[in-house]
């Protein structure tokens, strides 16, 4: 499976405009970038609506392809209805250009002449199709790219969310791979780089946070004439069901969390049984069954008492989301904390961080591992500001 090991996220007003009509939006594995138009701030308003409507979650049972498609014809049905009951934000609009990364695939969502690249292997390559006059007059050969890049209309989009009351949204899935590098951004940094500059600046090596500071630089160095928008994120590889270790299953309830120097302790003592430790006496052995008897009895009672909270929430499960661990990373769950035996579980795995349990505080830990039933958002919000060093 794989997963976003490292993202960036900046929007710069530029040097011409006023305002910021540009918004945003990075909650990994859902990315997106949208660009509003409208006087007196209507756009603000475009674009925002359209990233609130991504926040608002997905629908789980959906393709990839269509939880972005009803996400974005929502945010365009509220713009356009907004637009059409509020005068003062008649005719605004937004573009919107969203990445979703499910499994092993990158969907992307696309109206307008916001962009999504990929830089795999040093080269780029676009993903998405401006929705522009002149991409269609290229499209058709009555302009080359060059001409196309310097065309006085080439801000001219025919397609937005917005202006209908309905839109066409263009998606695709790509089969992603560790190392790949995405770029989503708004037209205030294509208009002023070409894909040769964008390539040159995505190719060298460094942190996100470089490449992505040194990106919005380069374009207001080139005029910054308007909003730019820049969303980077890097993919990794993570351990996946079939080569997962014995240690590396969630926590459960009850169990503590082990240090990885606990782990490492335990695996050397079975490892090791004849070693130093206290031998091992009848009496010892005896005293060791009773106290299984007595941990199997209250498992027992337990589970009796749980069943019909086990029952309900079994009904429930795919409303709610604890923190647990995933390959010795923090990780969010699906479900509820609970094992039924024979491999049967109430959870499934959501998302996994890019935080590594053994770089947790042991309070930290605690508090974070506790198996808490949380919604979603909570559950995201919190490992989000784990992953971004904003917890402690
Ligand atoms: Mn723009």
């Amino acid at each position: 499976m794989l997963r976003v090991a490292e993202e960036f996220h900046k929007t710069d007003t530029g040097l011409q405009r006023r305002v910021n009509e540009d918004a945003l939006f990075a909650r990994a594995p859902l990315f997106a970038v949208a660009d509003g138009m409208g006087g007196a701030q209507a756009g603000e308003v475009a674009s925002r609506i359209a990233v609130e409507a991504l926040a608002q979650g997905l629908a789980d049972e959906m393709t990839p392809e269509r939880q972005l498609i009803e996400r974005v014809r929502a945010a365009n049905e509220e713009i356009h209805g907004l637009s059409q009951r509020d005068s003062k934000h008649a005719g605004m609009g937004t573009t919107l250009t969203a990445a979703l990364l499910a499994g092993s695939d990158l969907t992307v969502a696309h109206v307008g002449d916001s962009r999504a690249y990929r830089l795999r292997d040093g080269k780029i390559e676009r993903l998405t199709r401006d929705h522009s006059l002149v991409e269609e007059l290229v499209r058709r050969g009555k302009l080359t790219e060059e001409e196309a890049e310097e065309h006085p209309q080439r801000s001219i989009i025919t397609r937005a969310l917005g202006p209908e009351d309905d839109v066409e949204v263009d998606t695709c899935t790509y089969p992603a791979q560790a190392g790949d590098l995405y770029l989503i951004c708004s037209d205030g940094l294509t208009g002023m780089l070409t894909e040769e500059d964008l390539l040159t600046q995505l190719a060298v090596a460094g942190s996100l946070e470089e490449i992505g500071e040194r990106l919005v630089e380069r374009a207001n160095a080139a005029g910054g004439r308007d909003n730019i928008t820049v969303v980077l994120f890097r993919l990794e590889e993570v351990a996946t069901e079939g080569d997962r270790v014995e240690d590396d299953r969630p926590t459960t309830v009850g169990v503590p969390v082990l240090s990885a120097d606990e782990v490492a302790a335990a695996r050397d003592a079975q490892a090791a049984p004849e070693s130093a430790s206290a031998p091992v006496t009848a009496r010892s052995v005896k005293r060791e069954r009773s106290r299984l008897r007595g941990v199997l009895k209250g498992a027992l009672v337990t589970l009796l008492v749980l069943t019909p909270f086990v029952v309900g929430a079994f009904v429930a499960t795919r409303a709610v989301y604890f923190v647990g661990t995933e390959g010795g990373f923090v990780a969010i769950y699906r479900g509820v904390p609970y094992e039924l035996g024979a491999g049967l579980t109430l959870y499934q795995e959501y998302y996994s961080s890019g935080v590594p349990v053994a770089e947790l505080r042991p309070a930290r830990r605690k508090t974070l591992l506790d198996h808490r039933l949380r919604s979603k958002d909570d559950a995201s919000d919190l490992v989000k500001k784990l992953e971004r060093g904003q917890l402690e």
